[in-house]
């Protein structure tokens, strides 16, 4: 009945149908990889398939915001080929969690389900648990690069027996300045990982 009155869109292009439609997912696929690498030490490396702009934004957000949890599987697809590019080795895949609070107003983490999927692809544990955000942190929108790191600064626990002597490889969706990949480093650091690579989809600019 409420599909009647408000018929689902496509949050990519607005055409009434699909919450993500046939030509939309085409055009997704097309998006070229234009990695994005940063260094931020201690971390070993951190790399993004691409600008936060037009259809991967899109994608991004109609994944994080509209439920189209399909997009995961396109979404990691890149990361997959992103990394066969790089010589990282890692053997440990965690997604960014979310506050709990926040986790059960979504209904499931973004990062997580994109992880599962590459963890698929790259036959290689997802371990969700290992990493736990400790406290709700305010939305790092519209904060600097001061703000937004102290804003994280310590929001993360790592669980030892899950990551001592690990190489980790964290999954996020976008990368802004980098402090929330940070701050899930130095939790797992803390708790005896060996090295920290981070990757997400997109790089915002920053
Ligand atoms: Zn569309």
């Amino acid at each position: 009945m409420l599909d009647l009155v408000f018929p689902p869109h496509c949050v990519g292009c607005g055409k009434v149908g699909l919450s993500w439609c046939q030509h939309c997912l085409q055009e997704l696929s097309q998006q070229p990889l234009q990695p994005h690498l940063r260094e931020l030490p201690p971390m070993s490396g951190i790399i993004a398939t691409a600008p936060h702009e037009g259809k991967l934004q899109e994608a991004i957000h109609a994944l994080k915001y509209y439920g189209v949890t399909e997009l995961a599987t396109p979404l990691a697809q890149r990361l997959f080929t992103c990394l066969q590019a790089t010589n990282w080795t890692y053997d440990t895949i965690i997604p960014v969690p979310l506050y709990i609070t926040r986790l059960r107003e979504r209904g499931y983490n973004q990062s997580q389900i994109i992880g599962l999927k590459l963890a698929e692809a790259l036959n290689m544990p997802l371990v969700p648990t290992a990493l736990e955000r400790q406290r709700q942190t305010t939305s790092q929108v519209g904060l600097s690069r001061e703000e937004r790191a102290k804003n994280v600064d310590g929001a993360f626990r790592a669980a030892s027996n899950m990551v001592t002597g690990r190489r980790i490889l964290l999954i996020d969706d976008v990368l802004t300045t980098g402090a929330t990949l940070l701050a899930c480093a130095a939790a797992l650091f803390d708790a005896g990982a060996i090295a920290v690579y981070g990757i997400t989809v997109t790089a915002a600019r920053y």
